[in-house]
């Protein structure tokens, strides 16, 4: 028997049961039918953020950013390599500081970027400080396995 896991639609946060062996076959969501994975990390609001972290049964991984941040603009690029690199084994998001302040305060985020890896719910790692698209694939392997 396949293993299958719960993955939340990055569009409409949908909760997809996915086979674990159609993971990388582009799968796409049960409910709006968009793909699962884009390559690109999708920007979360607080209570999107919720079902990812709660629902999702890869590792999500979590840039808490701000726009009038210059060393998060920057590493911007990088995140959106690392999330081509990770993907589908790891969910890539985006969390606006400033357009969603709950988040920031909830798991008291006190420099900005920051990246926080979570698995099922919980907060397993976190490291605060722009980081290169290599460096963050590191950094999320080390503390997924
Ligand atoms: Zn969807």
């Amino acid at each position: 028997m396949t293993e299958s896991l719960h993955i939340v639609c990055p569009h409409c946060h949908t909760t997809n049961r996915v086979r674990a062996d159609q993971l990388a076959s582009d799968p796409s969501c049960g409910s709006c039918k968009q793909a699962l994975f884009t390559g690109h990390p999708a920007a979360l609001d607080e209570a999107a953020f919720d079902k990812h972290i709660s629902r999702s049964q890869i590792p999500v991984l979590v840039d808490f950013w701000a726009p009038w941040c210059g060393p998060c603009r920057q590493m911007a690029p990088a995140y959106e390599q690392a999330c081509a690199q990770l993907e589908p084994r790891v969910r890539l998001v985006k969390v606006d500081t400033e357009a969603v302040p709950n988040l920031g305060a909830r798991y008291a985020i006190r420099s900005i970027p920051t990246l926080a890896l979570f698995k099922n719910g919980r907060e397993v790692a976190r490291q605060a400080g722009a980081m290169g698209a290599a460096d963050i694939v590191r950094w999320v392997q080390a503390h997924s396995a």
